[in-house]
């Protein structure tokens, strides 16, 4: 007996949902399955069936098409549509259903009745199979997606991920008439940093100062990496009075910080250049990000350590 395949990615045991109003056929059944270490439950209706799916989590629901009142197809599509579980259909010859009724309802296979309990379990086998590789596939592509906006220092997003962000917000902006502002801030004399203590202690630095910056925001705003040592922060339904507040903030934040690049050394603090801008409609994106450019700049010309916002 081969039960290793009947465990899930969790180690714990497949479970089967047997639904037929055939006394004989569903014990039957229900004994040979349960033999090759499925946890099985059976259902006499389909209405009974859903009841079981809400209370227990179940894998592959194995339905009869003719049962009394909601019948094996509309079992089908309910599952489909509410269930995270798979479907095998059975069916008669003799009945009016065909296999394609029952793909379009969601089915994952079809069996014809009097059932050949081996083949059965290979479709189990199969059916069970193909999921676990559906869910893999669904799991490496949620990941390539996070990677593909995750910016692979900080895990702040990235700038590819901020320009997207941008067109979303900036066309809310448009069509809500709401407001939204930007900062673009730099770190001041990070060169120095990184020729006194090595690129590696910089890297460090950048860590913690994206995860301080993301600390200074509310739920709605995101913080991305622009480019080396460049961030800027979105801030969707905000004006500029409430933005330099922010940015105030992060830039106390970041100053309060102690470095200690040099084991035994002396503690080293880091401050960063911030420009504040609210997006004008219609102005371009680009436009937007040059006027947070220019005002960061300006906190450079006036000393750095420092927020500015340009006149509009
Ligand atoms: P300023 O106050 O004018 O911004 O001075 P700065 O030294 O920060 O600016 P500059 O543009 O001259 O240099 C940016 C430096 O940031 C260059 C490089 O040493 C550092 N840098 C950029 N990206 C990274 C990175 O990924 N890791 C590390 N460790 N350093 C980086
Ligand atoms: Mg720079
Ligand atoms: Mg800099």
């Amino acid at each position: 007996m081969d039960n290793e395949a009947e465990q899930g990615g969790n180690g714990g045991a497949r479970s089967v949902l047997i639904v037929d109003d055939d006394d004989a056929i569903r014990e039957a059944m229900h004994e040979f399955i349960d033999r090759f270490g499925f946890v099985v439950h059976s259902a006499v209706t389909a209405e009974e069936a859903l009841e079981k799916l809400s209370a227990t989590a179940v894998d592959v629901v194995i339905t009869d098409i003719i049962l009394p009142g909601k019948d094996g197809l509309e079992l089908t599509d309910e599952i489909s549509h509410h269930y995270d579980c798979a479907v095998i259909v059975m069916t008669g010859y003799s009945g009016n259903y065909s296999y394609e009724d029952a793909i379009h309802k969601g089915a994952n296979d079809f069996v014809f009745k009097p059932v050949r309990f081996e083949e059965l379990l290979l479709r189990l086998r199969r059916v069970l199979r193909e999921r676990d590789l559906a869910r893999e596939r669904d799991r490496i592509v949620k990941e390539l997606e996070t990677l593909a906006i995750t910016d692979g220092l900080t895990q702040l997003y990235n700038s590819r991920h901020f320009y997207c962000q941008l067109e979303v917000e900036a066309g809310r902006c448009v069509r809500y008439n709401q407001a939204l502002a930007l900062l673009l801030m730099d770190i001041d004399h990070f060169k120095n940093f990184n020729d006194a203590y090595g690129h590696l202690e910089g890297d460090k630095a950048l860590v913690r100062l994206g995860q301080v910056i993301k600390s200074c925001l509310r739920q709605i705003d995101s913080a991305y990496r622009y480019g080396g040592e460049e961030f800027t922060v979105l801030l969707p339904e905000t004006r500029t009075e409430e933005a330099s507040i922010v940015a105030y903030r992060i830039r106390d934040a970041v100053k309060s910080q102690a470095f200690y690049p040099q084991p035994g050394g002396p503690v080293v603090n880091l401050t960063i250049s911030i420009g504040v801008a609210e997006y004008l409609p219609p102005e371009d994106i680009a436009s937007f990000v040059q006027r947070a450019d220019k005002a960061m700049y300006a906190s450079k010309q006036n000393g750095r350590d420092r927020v500015s916002i340009l006149a509009a």
